[in-house]
């Protein structure tokens, strides 16, 4: 079958999943401009950036696929230019969705080797049990890397780095040093909840701490930060998320050396008090749930 066909069949799938739950008919993506030619898209899932050059453009991200014409639409307003590569920060959907469809436009896919590796093979959540199954092959990057590798289209340059073991196990964190911007992925993910973290193969709590780590010693107070999902965000920013996770951390290793079960640590609710402005569930805004969930990923991540 060929590119087209092949394509069409998986966009129409990944549409049908997806249209059961929201109304993306009323998504509307709304960029902020960033500075020398990239932007920041938000819509619905994963934060976009768009790195626009002379001839073509670099863009970070899909979101879900029944939002793919609405997300070419603002690129092409915004720089005039056909998006040449799509760089995946990590596997999950909100951030992958649109691949397989911007793929068909004649877009080239990007990622890390263990990220293509993880789409190919399928994953399983580690909180549900709930299985993804393996992409089909045209979701999946052609282009893959190891540690680092450098992106470019005429007049831009992008810098790939590899985040190992952090959110997920093949992380990619996006530099674009003339506009000083970083894409983080959902290493650093805010917007009203707590992260998730994949456990197991990835990091747990220490890697994502450690991937905000490497992106403070190589921010500078100038730096604009697009997390994975909330607003833009400076080094400041960043340091109060870091905080964040090292008191959840904290709070629930706590629990854990005092012999307290995964269910009882949970039932402790040790993100939910003090519920003071300082506090971490007020930083994160986040629901009862998703405390309940990062409770229950960084108790199976810490010793
Ligand atoms: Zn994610």
């Amino acid at each position: 079958m060929n590119r087209i066909v092949l394509g069409a069949m998986g966009v129409a799938l990944l549409a049908a999943a997806a249209a059961a739950q929201t109304n993306y008919a009323a998504v509307q993506i709304k960029p902020t401009a960033l500075g020398h030619r990239t932007w920041m898209l938000e819509g619905n899932g994963g934060n976009i950036t768009v790195i626009a050059g002379d001839d073509a453009v670099i863009m970070v991200d899909t979101q879900f696929a029944p939002l793919h014409d609405k997300i070419k639409a603002a690129v092409a307003e915004l720089t005039g230019k056909p998006i040449r590569y799509v760089v995946d920060t990590h596997l999950h959907g909100d951030h992958t969705g649109g691949n397989q469809a911007f793929w068909m436009d004649g877009a080239t896919i990007v990622g890390q080797d263990l990220l293509k590796k993880s789409m190919a093979e399928g994953t399983t959540n580690a909180l549900s049990g709930a299985k993804t199954p393996p992409s089909p092959a045209s979701a999946l990057p052609t282009i893959t890397y190891a540690d680092r590798m450098s992106l470019s289209v005429k007049g831009r340059k992008v810098e790939l780095v590899h985040m190992p073991h952090a959110h997920t196990r093949g992380d990619t964190a996006v530099w674009v040093p003339d506009a000083d911007v970083l894409a983080t992925g959902d290493i650093v993910s805010t917007g009203g909840r707590y992260p998730n973290i994949d456990v197991g193969d990835a990091g747990g709590i220490e890697g994502m701490i450690k991937g905000v780590d490497a992106y403070l010693k190589r921010a500078d107070a100038k730096t604009k930060i697009v997390p994975g999902h909330g607003a833009l965000m400076d080094r400041e920013g960043l340091k109060t998320y870091r905080q964040l996770l090292v008191d959840a951390r904290d709070s629930v290793k706590a629990l854990k050396a005092k012999g307290m079960s995964e269910d009882q640590a949970v039932a402790a609710k040790p993100l939910a008090a003090p519920m003071t402005a300082g506090s971490v569930q007020a930083r994160a805004g986040a629901t009862d749930r998703a405390s309940d969930n990062f409770v229950r990923l960084i108790y199976r991540s810490v010793a």
